[in-house]
């Protein structure tokens, strides 16, 4: 059993999502970037400047993805660093998906930090929200060059649409990073850590102080929300996000909804693993799904047993 997309994903996420897709223009837009072969373009890159990491390169980084991913039921992306003492990571490509993390992050985090940041990437890959992402990225510094033709036809509403949605996935990838780790902690620490800087100048802030900002932000919405809108759309800054993300994912930690995942998860540890590739087995499948080993458990079971 892994947890789908559709378990976690934020009301507000798919709302966005739908509104972007019922934009005429839009479904042209993502037609004619397709066409671009952005994946390539790249992977090219990613390969050219950054560190590929695996299980002999970096493992203390990269070691965490398999178990990530089995969560979720997807496939090990690509995972690279990338030298930038910005604290950030994204995912990116929705048929070829890598994940970069930047070393300003890695030097930032604990652990158990680093490990939400993965698990928030991969979220994103989960909630197949990389095609919509990237094409946002290209956009915003498409002005001129080889993607001038879709920065033309991304239309204003495109445009406005697309950054209110990516606003409202990280809610998502933020569910995703708090069911792997059964609890908000270590992604609410870490949004500390993005808007205020590594451990050791962020340790002491406190929590409830630092949410209280989104209260505040929330009553700055209410009276101007038309000209953030407009701000968002325009501005690489979400620090004031980031205490709407930390507040909101506490709250939905609290939920039944995530309770029943969390127990789902641990039951689907306690069950019996594949001895060949570790997935969990089906109890009554003769044969691992996932390698086609067979399941030893179940071959026990038929053991005739000898009358004495
Ligand atoms: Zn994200
Ligand atoms: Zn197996």
């Amino acid at each position: 059993m892994s947890i789908q997309y559709t378990d976690f994903i934020h009301p507000a996420d798919k709302a966005a999502i739908e509104q972007l897709q019922s934009i005429p223009a839009f479904s042209s837009c993502v037609k004619m970037f397709l066409k671009v072969r952005f994946e390539q373009i790249q992977y090219g890159i990613n390969l050219a400047e950054k560190i590929r990491l695996g299980p002999d390169q970096l493992p203390h980084i990269y070691n965490h993805i398999q178990k990530i991913c089995d969560c979720f039921g997807i496939g090990v992306p690509e995972v690279y660093l990338e030298q930038n003492l910005e604290l950030n990571a994204y995912a990116f490509g929705e048929t070829r998906p890598s994940v970069t993390i930047q070393s300003g992050l890695v030097a930032a985090l604990d652990e158990d930090e680093l490990v939400a940041v993965l698990a928030h990437e991969c979220g994103h890959i989960v909630c197949h929200h990389n095609l919509y992402r990237t094409m946002a990225d290209y956009l915003a510094s498409a002005g001129s060059g080889f993607l001038g033709p879709l920065a033309s036809l991304a239309t204003a509403p495109v445009q406005i649409a697309l950054q209110y949605w990516i606003r409202r996935s990280e809610l998502s990838a933020d569910r995703a990073a708090a069911v792997f780790l059964r609890g908000p902690d270590a992604v609410v620490k870490t949004m500390i850590r993005l808007a205020g800087g590594p451990k050791a100048i962020t340790e002491k802030v406190d929590v409830d102080v630092y949410l209280k900002q989104a209260d505040d932000y929330d009553k700055l919405q209410e009276a101007t929300w038309d000209k953030l809108l407009q701000t968002c759309a325009i501005s690489k800054s979400d620090h004031p996000f980031l205490a709407v993300r930390a507040r909101e994912i506490l709250k939905w930690c609290q939920t039944d909804q995530f309770r029943r995942l969390v127990q789902a998860l641990e039951e689907n540890e306690l069950s019996p693993k594949c001895p060949v590739c570790g997935r969990t087995l089906h109890g009554h499948w003769k044969f691992c799904s996932s390698c086609g080993a067979p399941n030893p458990n179940l071959n026990e079971q038929k053991q005739p047993t000898i009358a004495i």
